[in-house]
């Protein structure tokens, strides 16, 4: 999981990954702890892009975060802050 922040605006304690929507192919940013989405990243400092609006969520819920490849076509690679790794058990 790529992300451009480590502190959401929302909830201050997750970290804001990129995401792909699951029913189109608009990429996004999700909280990885309380699932708030925003749609740029260059607003979400502010807190105002948010996106799709609370009652649409459970509609748009992402189906997986996003790839480097698909965030460098976006345009936003210069968003990247870091990736978290998964934990390995090898
Ligand atoms: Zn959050």
């Amino acid at each position: 999981m790529f992300y451009v922040s480590t502190s959401c605006p929302t909830c201050h304690q997750g970290m804001v990954g990129f995401c792909r929507y699951q029913d189109d192919t608009q990429l996004g940013l999700m909280c990885q702890r309380c699932e708030t989405l925003y749609s740029d990243p260059e607003h979400l400092s502010s807190g105002h892009g948010q996106y799709p609006p609370h009652d649409a969520v459970s509609e748009a819920h992402p189906a997986r975060w996003a790839t480097q490849n698909e965030i460098e076509m976006r345009g936003w690679l210069s968003f990247i802050e870091g990736e978290l790794v998964p934990d390995s058990h090898d």
